[in-house]
Formats: structure tokens, C-alpha cells, sequence
């Protein structure tokens, strides 16, 4: 799991034990002012001299009735009255100077409805939760299930010279000669790099690591892609595949593919399945025929989250 997802998860809890302590406060303050005495129909009438003031919820399936009494100060009651009884009941009230509210719907009704949905909403909860965990895990097993696909290219090519040490995809290869580059001249990281950050949209490989800038000099080019790969979370992307073409005349690149693949899985954060490579000669044609140079060509195509 990345940061990102951890830091959502841990927001999920937290919205949900929010969540369940609003509830439970709620249904605590309902409870509380439930409380109070709980007189007859005839006890009521036989105190109605003691009102301050009512209030008549009226609900399709009963009447209920709360309020205050003036002795003792801020006791409560409430009950339960006849429908029939209500005008008479009211007239009553009123003639004794009793503040009478009536309400149709009781305003704590939403408070009942919110706790009878909340087994529902913490399930709905959970399940979303669970969704986003599958998500993830299909996410690392190459399946995209969100946001379109996007592709990038990328290409690089270096001059080969005696004496220099030959680095393709972050592994140092036995050879005579070895590119000419600001940095490793690794065509295949570069390549890459480029490819990647084309199909976020984030420019290129100059834009990030300027050549003329004397801190990249020699610098090993598997640090341009954990730039990269940085950038790419920054932006919500992940990284979904990767198929490269490396051309030389020589060496064999082959034997080396496997090493290769795990440097720049490791560098990208990515399972070595989603890196795929491939090695041309130039059939002696040209530059790269003669041996006088190496190039990479590199296709990657990213998902956003
Ligand atoms: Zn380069």
C-alpha cells in the first residue's frame, strides 16, 4: 500500500468513528430529553394549573405531548394523549396562559432515522472501504479498473567510446566501449524517463535534469527515474506497463534483461512483470551498425487513481 492510500484509509476511520460518536451524541441528548416524568392522561389534567408549557407533536399514529412544569422548575414531562381529547385539551391549555406549540412532524424524527440507517451506512461504509482495498491490490497486480490509460514515448540515443563504462537499464554490462553523456548515459533510463513523464504530461527528462546543470554530471540515471516515479505519485499516475527496444550492434543485451528489469522495477516502485524488453541490432546500418552508438526507444502507459 503507498502513502496515499494509507493516508485515505486512516481518513476513512477516522470519518467513521466521527461518524459513530455524532450518533452516539445524539442519541444521548434524545435520551436526555426523553427524560422527565411520564404522568397519565388524568394525572396531566389533574396538574394543568402546574404547566408552563407544552408542546403537541402531531404523528400520524399518535399524539404525543412535552413540556415543563412551573413547580418543580425545569422537570419535564411527557405523555401520550387521545387524539379526541386534543381541541378540548388545547382550549384548556391556552385559557390557563399555557405557552402551546404544536409541530406535525417531531423534530427528533431525524435523529431516530439517522440511527435506524446507521448499521446501514457504516455497512455501506465498509463496503466502499473494501472496494478501494481490491482496487488497490488489482492496481499492483496490473489490472486498471480507473482512469483512462495514457501513453508516453520516449527515445535516446548516445555516442559508444573506448574506455567508458557501458550502463544500460541501471546494470553495468562487460564491454570495450561505453556512451558519451552528461550524466551515466543510460539510453535505456533515459528513454524511459521520457516516456513517462510524456504521458503524465510532465515535460521531459531536460526539463528536470538540465544537462547543463554540473550537479547531474556522472550521476546514476536510476535517480532520474525515482524522480520520475515521485512526480507521477504527486499526480495520482501508476504506472500500468513498460516496453522498451534497445539497439546496439553489440553486446548481447538479452542475458542481461532480467537484472535490468529488476534495477528499474526497483526504481519505479513497479513488479518486474510490468517492465518488458526488447533488444535489435542495426544490421551494421548506419551509426548504431558500425558501433558507434546505443539508442532506446520506450513506450509506457500510465492509469490515474
Ligand atoms: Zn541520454
Amino acid at each position: 500500500m503507498n502513502s496515499s492510500s494509507t493516508a485515505k484509509t486512516i481518513l476513512f476511520w477516522i470519518s467513521i468513528v466521527f461518524l459513530g460518536v455524532m450518533l452516539w451524541k445524539l442519541v444521548s441528548a434524545n435520551g436526555r430529553s426523553a427524560q422527565g416524568d411520564e404522568p397519565s392522561y388524568s394525572e396531566f389534567m389533574s396538574r394543568v394549573d402546574d404547566i408552563k408549557e407544552v408542546t403537541l407533536y402531531l404523528s400520524p399514529n399518535s399524539y404525543e405531548l412535552t413540556g415543563e412544569y412551573i413547580q418543580p422548575a425545569n422537570r419535564r414531562f411527557h405523555l401520550t394523549v387521545p387524539k379526541e381529547v386534543v381541541p378540548d385539551l388545547l382550549s384548556q391549555l391556552r385559557e390557563r396562559g399555557v405557552l402551546v406549540r404544536v409541530k406535525e412532524v417531531r423534530s427528533g424524527d431525524w435523529v431516530l432515522i439517522l440511527l435506524n440507517a446507521a448499521p446501514l451506512i457504516l455497512l455501506v461504509g465498509f463496503c466502499l472501504f473494501l472496494m478501494r482495498q481490491t482496487q488497490g491490490k488489482w492496481r499492483r497486480t496490473g489490472v486498471a479498473i480507473l482512469g483512462s490509460p495514457r501513453t508516453g514515448i520516449g527515445y535516446d540515443l548516445h555516442r559508444l567510446e573506448q574506455g567508458r563504462p557501458l550502463i544500460v537499464g541501471g546494470i553495468e554490462l562487460p564491454f570495450d566501449k561505453g556512451p558519451v553523456g552528461h550524466s551515466d548515459g543510460d539510453v535505456l533510463a533515459h528513454a524511459l524517463c521520457d516516456a513517462l513523464l510524456g504521458a503524465a504530461g510532465l515535460g521531459d527528462i531536460g526539463t528536470h535534469f538540465p544537462d547543463t546543470d554540473p550537479k547531474w554530471k556522472g550521476v546514476n540515471s536510476m535517480l532520474f527515474l525515482e524522480h520520475a516515479k515521485k512526480l507521477l505519485d504527486e499526480k495520482r499516475f501508476t504506472i500500468e506497463h513498460v516496453d522498451a527496444v534497445v539497439i546496439t550492434e553489440k553486446p548481447k543485451l538479452g542475458p542481461h534483461f532480467p537484472k535490468m528489469r529488476e534495477a528499474l522495477a526497483k526504481a519505479l516502485g513497479v513488479g518486474t512483470e510490468k517492465i518488458h524488453l526488447k533488444a535489435k541490432t542495426n544490421e551494421g546500418v548506419d551509426a548504431i551498425g558500425r558501433g558507434e552508438a546505443i539508442a532506446a526507444h520506450v513506450v509506457a502507459t500510465l492509469t490515474s487513481r
